[in-house]
């Protein structure tokens, strides 16, 4: 009887431990910890152990960040009094004209201490949508260019966006004020912010970014996201292929408490059955370059009822995330300024958090030199070998001198994220000896010498007819 108690003990202490380890390391239910265990292992000889190339060090200090400038920035936004689309852009003193001239002048002071690298430009351009009243109406965005050092990469362009026009409840309201500080001078300062830190001189020696990042200003977005749109627009008339592109709006205020929280970071399905989207792709990008304290994965295009500047290059099947505060206050969001029953509305600078908006800056920036710095992705990556022992890969890629080679990465399906596989030092094709095709999802990413990786490239099924099973045996 004795013996048997304490085996139940035993047998109880282990299942406490078991639990406790399960719940305190993972989160996941014991239960799913254990029928995972008893999963044969694959390959049945156990896993590569391949070279793993560490990363580039964080390129940009914390205390880098200058938080009191990006305070004046929006300072300076706010004093436009409203910067909707529809209002003035020839009034240097109130109206949308005025952001563009403040967003212009802080640019061109950053273009100095480049030494010249970075070029600014004025976009001007026409739009129609309802919210013009069907009529075409004269556009601006300001965009600021720092050119890519490789000869095959600079025509690829890394984005960081944010909208400079902001609006009051009534979207057609050319007339009442709207500050627009979080919603969303709070993305334009990061997005400018973003452009001192990689362009001083001395942060990026030639030849330092191998593509070009640019650094965006649009207009247009509570008017139907036209800025956005014709910022795609332009970069493929320009000839560039868009690499990634990041919008941030809304990403001034953490009010809750224990702030600084991490931001939010909204990426879109796509539309294939396994939810690997370009845009999944760079999310998860981002979250390996900032580290997951930094970045809060949210897997949906964005907020219930809410859109943004990434989503026409969302749908146009490029790479595009947009950052969010952690929680949003809607009476600090669109709303013409007032209180009501001792409530004010009004998106205010007194509700930004600007140690939340540096981190915000920061995560962008760093995101974007490492991209910048990393080959092309893979192309054409395949997946074979249905019905046999084996998953063999392929995918293809440019000579690039400055790469060392591509990193092999799969997930289980029911997995966030990609973890390396193994590594290859060529394009082509791959065995995954004793590897199912159907028990994981398979990526290629290029690997460069300086450690900085490509967005991640999912494989594709190879439509060929699977062989005819043999009777008896499937
Ligand atoms: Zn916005």
């Amino acid at each position: 009887m004795i013996n048997s108690m304490n085996r139940l003990r035993e047998h109880f202490g282990t299942l406490f431990a078991f639990v406790f380890f399960a719940l305190a390391f993972s989160g996941i239910p014991a239960v799913a910890q254990r029928v995972a265990l008893r999963d044969p292992a694959e390959p049945a000889q156990g896993k590569p152990q391949p070279r793993v190339w560490a990363r580039p060090a964080r390129g940009v200090a914390r205390q880098a960040v200058d938080e009191k400038s990006m305070r004046a920035l929006i300072g300076k936004l706010v004093a436009c009094g409203t910067r909707l689309t529809l209002s003035s852009w020839t009034d240097s003193k109130r109206g949308i004209g005025c952001g563009r001239d403040v967003i212009v002048a802080r640019f061109n002071e950053i273009a100095k201490d480049s030494g010249g690298r970075l070029q600014v430009v004025v976009d001007k351009f026409e739009s129609t949508s309802e919210r013009t009243s069907g009529k075409p109406m004269p556009l601006e965005s300001v965009y600021a260019i720092l050119p890519g050092s490789d000869p095959k990469l600079a025509k690829t362009v890394f984005i960081v966006s944010g909208h400079f026009d902001s609006r009051p409840s009534n979207v057609m309201d050319p007339e009442a004020d709207a500050p627009g500080a979080d919603d969303d001078a709070s993305g334009v300062a990061v997005s400018v912010e973003c452009a001192r830190l990689l362009s001083k001189a001395g942060v990026s020696r030639r030849g330092t970014y191998r593509a070009t990042i640019l650094f965006a200003a649009v207009s247009g977005e509570e008017q139907g996201l036209l800025g956005s749109t014709h910022l795609l627009e332009w970069a493929k008339q320009q000839g560039y292929a868009v690499g990634g592109m990041l919008d941030d709006d809304i990403v001034g205020a953490d009010s809750a408490a224990g702030a600084p929280h991490r931001v939010r970071l909204f990426s879109g399905n796509g539309e294939i059955d396994d939810a690997d989207s370009p845009s999944r792709e760079l999310a998860r990008a981002v979250e390996e370059i900032d580290g997951r304290a930094a970045i809060r994965m949210i897997f949906r295009v964005d907020r219930y009822g809410r859109g943004g500047d990434h989503y026409p290059f969302y749908k146009a099947g490029l790479p595009a995330v947009r950052f969010t505060e952690p929680l949003e206050d809607y009476r600090h969001q669109h709303q013409t300024l007032r209180t009501e029953n001792g409530i004010e509305y009004g998106d205010f600078e007194r509700y930004l958090n600007f140690t939340f908006m540096g981190d915000v800056a920061w995560d962008n920036a760093e995101a974007l030199r490492q991209l910048a710095l990393s080959p092309a992705p893979p192309k054409n990556a395949k997946l074979a070998g249905a019905v046999t022992p084996d998953a063999r890969l392929s995918w293809s890629a440019e000579d690039d001198a400055e790469r060392v080679g591509f990193e092999i990465l799969w997930r289980e399906t029911t997995d966030p994220r990609w973890q390396v596989y193994d590594f290859a030092a060529s394009p082509g094709e791959t065995v995954l000896k004793g590897v199912s095709t159907d028990n994981h999802f398979f990526a290629a990413r290029a690997v460069g010498k300086n450690g900085a990786r490509s967005i991640a490239v999912p494989t594709e099924m190879e439509r060929r007819p699977p062989p005819l099973p043999t009777p008896g045996k499937q």
